[in-house]
């Protein structure tokens, strides 16, 4: 798994448990390819991630859902930020490359 999230990917980000999918920090529509191709993912679980009790997941729930997208969003910016741009202008490329902010 390509992740600018997390390299250690053996195990549930969530619980710990062993990882059997993988979650995307931004999606929806015309999202989740560029967010796969950015390695904004990482590992979870299949009842943290949409199988469990709707409180306990992240898909559905919809504070989790939000958050998701801004720890997505803070952790592209700081991937650019990390290869030489400002932080206002990794918010402005974020802002052109998914076409809005969560921040
Ligand atoms: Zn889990
Ligand atoms: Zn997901």
């Amino acid at each position: 798994m390509k992740s600018i999230i997390t390299k250690y990917t053996k195990n549930c980000m969530l619980c710990g448990t062993p990882t059997t999918t993988e979650h995307h920090f931004l999606f929806g529509s015309g999202t989740r390819p560029l967010a796969d191709e950015d390695g904004v993912k990482g590992p979870v679980c299949s009842k943290c991630h949409n199988m469990g009790k709707i409180p306990e997941r992240i898909h559905d729930n919809s504070a989790a859902e939000a958050l998701s997208k801004m720890v997505g969003q803070l952790a592209w910016e700081k991937h650019q930020v990390a290869a030489g741009m400002t932080e206002d202008e990794a918010r402005e490329a974020f802002r052109r490359r998914y076409g809005m902010s969560y921040l």
